[in-house]
């Protein structure tokens, strides 16, 4: 079985493939073995070199599980889940590409390498200024941490900075290929014990990655068991941001240490925490194999509860009949579907970006066409620099169409709940493209976010009353 794979630039750095400890019945590739998958000869010879040169700047990594399981290979390119995993050369621009080739041909990889690190770099990896979110505990940042919204800690532990197969239009895609954008990892939990100790105003602890399902039970239990003590009787939800339950039911059901994980979540649960599974899925047929529903299942009978979420998506999910149908499958299975993302404004969103008003259409078609229990998914919602905004509809007004915008969270709770205007866009893609209704110059929050950015703090992360510093 092969347990490393190679970043994109070359055999530089080992990163380990997954550390569940299956029993060894899933094969991995990664960008140095792209030639090994087998079904790439069903394909077009011109579209797999392609697929090699985007994928030497964006992270590829597949299992065989994905592979022989949920791709259509008849569909070929055309399949949804397909274009989910393999890079497509469409997701470069033609100069880009035709660099890359140009380079790649002539043989010298110090500048092929150069030129990838220019592209990626050139694609926004630190969007939404995610370096403003990591908190500060005693006068220094705390590794592996972010704190952008009161109530609710991210903490990404080193060893789940990967993930089963990696998704292409994934926006943490600079967690997995070297960017001039620093990484979030946290070699151990220590730190973050020490900061949601002295922390009473937080209630929620998200585990993400890259996939902490990655992680053996015996690290997630590591990081996870000490919340048990009464010390951490505020932290009442912990969340796991996660994959695996599509990518590799396995880990749930099967795996060597699946029971001591359900086990786990278990005694979590019991102890009165609420265990939040957030599912990625982004379309309906992932969730067709049984391995699935078990593993679906398994999670629930141990007492965690699951959510779902995922952005629509150009290529793979933008049409409302797939979601209509995948938050009826959720339902029926026992998930919550959650919210329905816009893709971010980083990576390759030239080429998975829907925009602002067919996100709207399709969230409204899709919600029309469920009964009550499945519209429980915000949408659609940008996770921006401020924090998440709904786009809660189109309105006519005064003679001209405008989109009505609401903070679900926000760096300053002063702006939740103050529905807000911008003049209706068929062309508008994320929040920096939409212009203020009104002849406004600047939406009611813009200036204050630019404050904040320019001190580069985290708005109501008074990180200072519980013995860190902002400074
Ligand atoms: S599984 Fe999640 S974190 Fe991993 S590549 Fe896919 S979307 Fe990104």
């Amino acid at each position: 079985m092969d347990t490393t794979a190679y970043n994109a630039i070359g055999a530089v750095a080992p990163i380990p493939l997954h550390g569940s400890g299956d029993t060894g019945k899933i094969t991995y590739y990664a960008n140095h073995r792209l030639d090994h998958v087998p079904q790439l000869e069903k394909l077009d010879p011109a579209l797999v070199e392609g697929i090699r040169l985007a994928a030497l700047v964006f992270p590829f990594k597949v299992n065989s599980y994905v592979l022989d399981t949920l791709i259509d290979w008849e569909a070929g390119e055309q399949d949804p889940i397909f274009r989910l995993v393999f890079p497509h050369p469409d997701m470069l621009l033609p100069e880009d590409l035709a660099s890359l080739r140009r380079l790649r041909n002539a043989g010298d990889p110090t500048l092929l390498t150069a030129e990838i690190m220019r592209i990626r770099d050139s694609m926004n990896p630190h969007s939404s200024n995610q370096l403003t979110n990591i908190p500060i505990f005693d006068g220094r940042h705390v590794p592996g941490m972010q704190h952008k919204y009161q109530e609710t800690t991210l903490f990404f532990a080193k060893q789940g900075q990967t993930c089963h197969s990696y998704c292409t239009f994934c926006f943490r895609w600079p967690q997995f290929v070297k960017t001039g954008a620093d990484k979030f990892e946290a070699d151990d939990g220590a730190q973050m014990l020490d900061y949601l100790r002295t922390r009473p105003d937080v209630s929620d602890l998200l585990m993400t990655g890259g996939d902490p399902m990655v992680m053996t039970t015996r690290r997630l239990t590591a990081y996870l068991e000490p919340l048990l003590s009464r010390e951490f009787d505020h932290i009442r939800n912990i969340r796991i941001g996660t994959k695996a339950i599509t990518y590799n039911p396995q880990r749930f059901v099967t795996d060597k240490d699946a029971n001591e994980l359900l086990a786990l979540i278990a005694r979590l649960a019991d102890a009165g925490k609420h265990v939040a599974v957030m599912a990625h899925v982004n379309h309906w047929r992932e969730l067709e194999p049984e391995p699935v529903h078990q593993a679906i299942a398994a999670l629930r009978n141990a007492g965690a509860v699951l959510r779902t979420q995922s952005p629509v998506l150009r290529h793979i999910n933008d049409d409302a009949s797939v979601w209509s149908r995948m938050w009826k499958d959720q339902v029926e299975l026992g998930m919550v579907p959650y919210y329905m993302f816009m893709e971010r404004d980083t990576g390759a969103h030239h080429y998975f970006g829907t925009g602002v008003a067919r996100a709207l259409s399709i969230y409204q078609d899709a919600s029309a066409a469920v009964s009550g229990i499945c519209k429980t998914a915000r949408g659609p919602v940008m996770s921006a620099g401020p924090g998440k905004i709904h786009v809660l509809g189109r309105l006519s007004h005064g003679g001209r169409e405008h989109f009505i915008l609401s903070f679900l969270q926000a760096r300053k709770k002063e702006w939740l709940n103050r529905p807000f205007l911008a003049d209706y866009s068929e062309t508008a893609r994320w929040l920096d493209d939409l212009t203020p209704s009104g002849g406004d110059n600047a939406f009611f929050f813009t200036h204050e976010y630019q404050q904040m950015m320019a001190a580069g703090n985290q708005a109501e992360n008074p990180a200072a009353h519980a013995g860190g510093s902002n400074a």
